[in-house]
Formats: C-alpha cells, structure tokens, sequence
C-alpha cells in the first residue's frame, strides 16, 4: 500500500513525539501543522491527506465542504470527544470520521482525584508557603475524603475509573447515567435520579460527552439543589456548566470549590502560552480570582501511558480504514 500522508493540526512538540515513534510501524507520511484547524486553514491540507485533529479543531459544515474539495476521505480525531466535529455534514460528504474512544481512562480519572485532593488538602498553597518559610498552617484546613459521598455523573470509561478510586478511598458513590453499569453496582456504587445527587452529594464530578441534552447540565435552576460548600469537578467539557451561573454559585458560598480541567472558551486559551499576552476573557480571569477555584488547561489525558495509546489507536484506525477493514477499536468509527 502507499504510504498515507497525513496532516496534524493542533500539534504540540508532544504530539510529534509520540507519533512520529509509533508511526515507524506504519510508514505514513506525517505532516505536523501548528495552527488550529479551521476555514482559513483548511487550504494548507494537501490533496487526498487524511486530516488528524483534536479537541479545538473546529470541523462545522463550511470546514467539512472545504476539506471535501480537497478529496480529505478521513478525518481521524486523536480524541475521545467529538463535539467540535459536524458528523452529519462528513456524512453529507462522505467523509470518514474515527476516534480515540478509550484512551487510559486513569489518566483522566487520576487528574480529577489530584484537584479534588489539591482543593482540598490546599498542596499548591503548602509548597509556596513552605517554600517562603511560613510553616503556619492557618488556612490549610481540609476534610477527610473517607465517608464522603460523591456524585458522579456519567460512568463510561472515566466515570468507571473514577468511582473505582473513590471507593477505594472508601466514599460513598452515587451515580447518574442513562445506562447503569451493573459492575459498578455489584461494587456498592448506587444509581439515582440527577436531583437525588445533587442533594446528597459532598463532591460531584462531571464524567458524560456534551450534548444537546447535557449542555449547561450545571446550571441556576439545579444549583439550589446544591449541598452548600459542594465540590463541583469538572474534566469533560466546559460547556457542561454554566460559568456564569457557576461564578454566581462561588460568590454566595453555594460552591465551595471548584476544579475545572475544561473550559466552555477554552479554544481562544488552552495549549497555548499566554504568559505576555493581555487576555480579553474576563469570564476566566474572574474565575481565576478565586482562592477556592482551581483551572489546569485540558492536561486531564496528559500521561506517557495516555499519548502512547492515543498515536497507537489513531494510526490503526487509519490503516484500517484505507485498507477497509472492520475497525478493531469498534467505537471509533463515528461516520
Ligand atoms: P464514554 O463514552 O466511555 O462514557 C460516557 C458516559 O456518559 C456513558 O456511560 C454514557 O452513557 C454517559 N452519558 C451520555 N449521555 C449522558 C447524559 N445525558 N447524562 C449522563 N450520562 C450520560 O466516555 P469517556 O471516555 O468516559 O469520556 C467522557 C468524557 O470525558 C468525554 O466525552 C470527553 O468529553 C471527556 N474527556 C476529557 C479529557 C480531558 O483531558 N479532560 C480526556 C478524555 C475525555
């Protein structure tokens, strides 16, 4: 077979990395473009190219007819989420759409373990104060995660992870999905009603894809439903709360901690540094004030055991698919 040529957009030096090693059993072409994907850069793909985006890509309909001219046949998403990909449109243009759909799903789950033990044990404060030689522990005051009861909202892959780590800290867990895993129940973890778990819940971490149905899921309606001084997590999608709503939330005491990995703007920010530029976005700024909030710029995934499993995956669905074999990653054919 020719070697398939191949343009990355979005690439960080990482990306390069690790698919530039795992690439030496396929022999594919790799071009690695810096700039997002969008209609302005859509021009830069080389004809017949299969095209590897990821999270900030923005694929709507203008984009996917643009790629379409160029005879793109497949557009594979080195990523679990595919919200920013207007699949109906690549159905339009018979496209070919894969991703990553389980991807070390620890590592995501580890990272919301570290912001919840972060918030609450205030480490990041502890190694500045220690560090300055202020020993005092006035402000450090945390909470034992033992006996705590946690809300989890979607128990796929990460979900599933996280509420392994939660009972093995020996919380309670309570969970919504709109499919009950019958493993997690036969290991104590509960299925309830939304309402039920915001009422009872100590910390809730936001485990399911954006949809239309789960769009601004956290919101001013639900939020007085909310334990007061609850810890909202968040490692999905930015868009599954309502920031504004949730800065609200901060300022009366209803939210008590905040921990964001995503971010509904995220696009114009993460990935990027930033360090001496002015940023426009008050939004985050004004989140960013708070001393009980914490944001770390979609690095949830961001472990060797995740990029390996990412280049893997990505470069057998596309070998699979131009030798029009049944995917052996079933799920990640999208179109
Ligand atoms: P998954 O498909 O394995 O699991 C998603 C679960 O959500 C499923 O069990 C599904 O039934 C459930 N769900 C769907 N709609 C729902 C709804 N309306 N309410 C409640 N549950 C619902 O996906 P996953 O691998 O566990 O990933 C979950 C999300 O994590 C992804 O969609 C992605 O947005 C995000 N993610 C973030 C990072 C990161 O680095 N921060 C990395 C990977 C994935």
């Amino acid at each position: 077979m020719q070697p398939t040529n191949i343009t990355f957009f979005s690439t960080q030096p990482y990306d390069k990395q690790f698919f530039t090693k795992c690439n030496e059993q396929f022999g594919n072409q790799l071009t690695f473009l810096e700039t997002r994907l969008n209609a302005t850069t859509a021009s830069l793909v080389e004809e017949g190219s299969v095209v590897c985006a990821f999270v900030n890509d923005k694929i709507d309909a203008t984009v996917v007819k643009l790629l379409a001219a160029k005879k793109v046949g497949i557009i594979a998403l080195r990523c679990a989420g595919f919200n920013n990909v207007d699949i109906e449109a690549c159905r339009q243009h018979n496209i070919k759409v894969c991703r990553v759909p389980a991807y070390s799903p620890e590592a995501v789950a580890e990272h919301a373990l570290a912001m919840i033990l972060t918030l609450n044990r205030k480490t990041h404060k502890a190694y500045n104060r220690v560090r300055e030689q202020n020993f005092s522990l006035n402000g450090l005051l945390g909470f034992n995660l033992h006996g705590k009861t946690v809300g989890v909202i979607g128990t796929g892959n990460i979900g599933k992870a996280f509420c392994n780590i939660m009972l093995g800290l020996g919380c309670k867990v309570m969970a919504f999905d709109i499919i009950a895993n019958k493993d997690l129940e036969s290991i104590g973890v509960t299925y309830h009603p939304l309402l039920d778990i915001y009422k009872a819940a100590d910390i809730i971490s936001l485990h399911c894809p954006l949809s239309d149905q789960t769009r601004h899921l956290i919101n001013a309606e639900v939020l007085p439903f909310f334990k007061q001084g609850v810890m909202l997590i968040n490692t999905s999608r930015g868009a599954l709360i309502d920031t504004n709503d949730v800065i609200d939330a901060l300022k009366s005491g209803k939210i008590g901690y905040l921990g964001i990995d995503v971010y509904e703007q995220e696009e114009k920010l993460f990935f990027r540094d930033l360090s001496e530029k002015i940023i426009a976005d008050d939004t985050i700024q004004r989140l960013m004030s708070f001393p009980n909030v914490l944001v770390t710029a979609h690095q949830a995934f961001f472990t060797q055991e995740a990029l390996t499993q990412i280049a893997e995956i990505t470069l057998t669905n596309i070998f699979e698919l131009n030798a029009k074999k049944i995917l052996t990653h079933k799920a990640a054919m999208l179109v």
